[in-house]
């Protein structure tokens, strides 16, 4: 194999790691956010529930001054009663007395309703509570992991720049422009093995010229359909289409 083939094939690892890096970091921000956006829902019910058990007390509370007003009717008509002489008179306070009677009836029988609705308000609070509480806990080990997930990353993606530079710096340049014109082209897959006469890359049937200079191993030679750099070894004809490199590290 030709060394500089070798060194493109190294070049073209890192790069694919460069690209897999770059897609994981990435992916990182949005499950951030999707986490932080869930820790959120959480923290809305539980404001909602919260808010449902103050207005289930406003309402008691409203209901008390009801009752009390009535009381109050009922005390003053009393009194009425006992310093008027007119039968008839009397008579009207008992049946204001009756109404004021029967409204308070009704009032406490709100207010036996309000109590369950009360009951229940408290229980959905102490629920929404707990599940925000976990799912808080849940959330910040989710973040904290992927704040050091980024980091490594960004770390290893930096240990991996400076290495590609170093290996690019020793590539001749026009060698390496060909070699990055390509990759923009067609992606990760620029330097690829020939397998059964065909392109690895793109897989059309290349010339008997272009197989040549391939075993001929003197030369580097460019797939003419898809301008990928081909690379031949004796035992590529057996084997599955190759791309080459050696694994990643991430
Ligand atoms: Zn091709």
């Amino acid at each position: 194999m030709l060394e500089i083939i070798e060194k493109l094939l190294v070049l073209q690892d890192r790069d694919k790691q460069l690209f897999r890096g770059d897609a994981e970091l990435d992916s990182i921000g949005p499950e951030k956010e999707m986490a932080l956006m869930k820790c959120n829902a959480t923290l809305a019910a539980l404001k909602d529930a919260e808010a449902k058990t103050k207005d289930v007390e406003v309402k008691r509370k409203e209901l008390e001054l009801e009752v009390q007003a009535y009381n109050e009717k009922i005390a003053k008509y009393s009194t009425q009663q006992l310093q008027t002489k007119k039968n008839e008179e009397y008579q009207a306070l008992t049946n204001e007395i009756n109404t004021c009677k029967a409204k308070i009836s009704d009032l406490e029988t709100e207010q036996l309703m309000l109590m369950d609705e009360a009951e229940a308000a408290s229980a959905a609070v102490k629920r929404a509570k707990a599940e925000a509480d976990e799912v808080k806990r849940m959330v910040e080990s989710q973040v904290a992991d992927l704040d050091g997930r980024k980091e490594n990353l960004e770390k290893r993606i930096g240990e991996v720049e400076a290495e590609r530079d170093r290996l690019a710096a020793q590539l001749d340049e026009r060698i390496l422009a060909n070699y990055e014109r390509v990759q923009k082209l067609r992606g990760e897959n620029v330097v690829v093995g020939v397998s059964h006469s065909a392109c690895g890359g793109c897989h059309m049937k290349l010339t008997a010229q272009v197989l040549v200079t391939c075993k001929g191993d003197k030369e580097l030679a460019a797939c003419p359909h898809c301008s990928r750099i081909l690379y031949f070894t004796r035992d590529m004809d057996l084997t599955a289409p190759a791309d080459a490199g050696p694994g990643n590290a991430f």
